[in-house]
């Protein structure tokens, strides 16, 4: 069994309350009177407990956090019958989605264990995702949709610190750990809330580029890397804060540095190799390399973690097709610590990177408009899943190629051209 010590001594309580207060004014800019729906790792109960504080200052009605603890999630594959494995709690499940619906906020504090699931039988592992992704759907189409204001930001759980930093002392660890998110999240700084306001430009100008440029589709050269990614029809490229049907503008991720669109399922052509472990419900997937013929991929590899990856790939039609792409400069913050976090919110924020699965409807020009299947005839995916990994490294060009043919340059050696 692992142990659960507080380790909340190593975190500096200013700056947590600071990203508690940055969680509720920038990443979901909570309404008064708007629900909240959290979920936390038992480990961030301190960091759940000053979100719960702030949410209840800007005026939140009910604020409901459910907490999962790594030792109760392990007994379940220590003890639990084989028929365990196909089963989800439906009905939470489903009153989340009733709650999204009648407008509550959604918040996950991220930071589990990305290895705890890694000694586990895969068969299990995928099983149980599965029957969670199918129980969840309701739910998610809420947030995929973009109908509600929602976000996730983290907290140094122990069990992660000590991946992402082996060789130090646990409360070293957490409090090293502490530091980088903090710093990721712009709360280290005296005023966070205007540093986002700032960064939000930015992020905002760079998008802007983008769309006028109107490419068809992404070029990537680079080691183990030629890939032609198509564009969706009439996509949109958003980064930043964002406004969610409801009216509200939020920051779905802290941090966030990309600026990111839906490619096209059908247009993805060539090879493409990841360059950073993907931390995939509990598993590490590493040198990924695929390849693409229509949009589909059609061979992939892994040389850790590839039986995860192929049953990852087989969960539905559209989990073997692209849904997101994301462009991140190389020298983004992120990247520029030097860390490799095991964690996708941290890692896909340092890194160039593209998603499997499911596509934002919101990433088309009146994407909040569209129906189901009119973002599938401009070129959007369906699926369970959506994963992102990261292609992006200084050694990667970007090219966008647009419909006449012609090439402009959008990122050399992982820099904005
Ligand atoms: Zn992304
Ligand atoms: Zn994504």
């Amino acid at each position: 069994m692992t142990t659960a010590p507080d380790f909340a001594n190593s975190v500096d309580p200013v700056k947590l309350d600071k990203l508690a207060e940055v969680a509720i004014q920038v990443g979901l800019r909570l309404q008064r009177g708007q629900d909240l729906i959290m979920t936390a790792p038992m480990a961030a109960l301190p960091l759940a407990r000053l979100i719960t504080k702030h949410a209840y200052k800007a005026g939140a009605g009910v604020v409901t956090t459910m907490f999962a603890d790594e030792d109760m999630t392990l007994a379940r594959y220590a003890h639990a019958p084989d028929e365990s494995f196909d089963k989800a709690a439906n009905w939470l499940y489903d009153g989340m989605a009733k709650a999204f619906g009648s407008g509550a906020a959604r918040l996950a504090i991220s930071g589990d264990n990305p290895m705890l699931l890694s000694s586990q039988d895969p068969g299990k592992v995928a099983r149980a995702n599965r029957a969670n992704s199918m129980a969840y759907k309701p739910a998610l189409e809420h947030i995929s949709n973009f109908d509600i204001n929602w976000s996730i930001c983290s907290y140094p759980n122990p069990s992660w610190a000590k991946l992402v930093f082996p060789d130090l002392p646990i409360e070293a660890a957490v409090a090293k750990l502490a530091d980088a998110i903090f710093a990721a999240s712009r709360v280290d700084l005296d005023d966070p809330v205007s540093a986002w306001r700032q960064h939000n430009a930015d992020l905002a100008k760079r998008s802007k580029w983008l769309n006028e440029n109107r490419f068809s589709a992404l070029h990537y050269t680079g080691p183990g890397t030629d890939l032609t990614l198509g564009l969706a029809d009439g996509h949109e490229w958003f980064g930043g804060e964002s406004t969610a049907k409801n009216g509200v503008t939020c920051n779905p991720n802290i941090p966030t540095e990309e600026v990111f669109t839906t490619p096209h399922a059908l247009r993805v052509e060539g090879t493409v190799s990841s360059t950073k472990p993907l931390s995939h419900q509990g598993t590490l997937i590493d040198n990924i390399q695929v390849r693409f013929e229509a949009g589909r991929i059609v061979e992939a590899k892994a040389t850790r973690g590839e039986e995860v990856l192929l049953k990852v790939l087989d969960t539905d039609e559209g989990a073997r097709r692209l849904g997101e792409v994301a462009l991140v400069p190389h020298s983004s913050p992120i990247s520029a610590s030097g860390i490799l976090f095991y964690n996708t919110l941290f890692d896909e924020n340092a890194s160039c990177h593209i998603a499997l699965g499911q596509c934002y409807s919101k990433c088309f020009i009146d994407g909040a408009k569209l129906s189901p299947d009119e973002i599938k005839a401009r070129g959007g995916n369906t699926s369970l899943i959506h994963i992102d990994w990261m292609i992006g490294s200084d050694k990667i060009d970007i090219d966008g190629v647009k419909a006449d043919g012609s090439v402009v340059p959008v990122m050399r050696r992982g820099e904005w051209a």
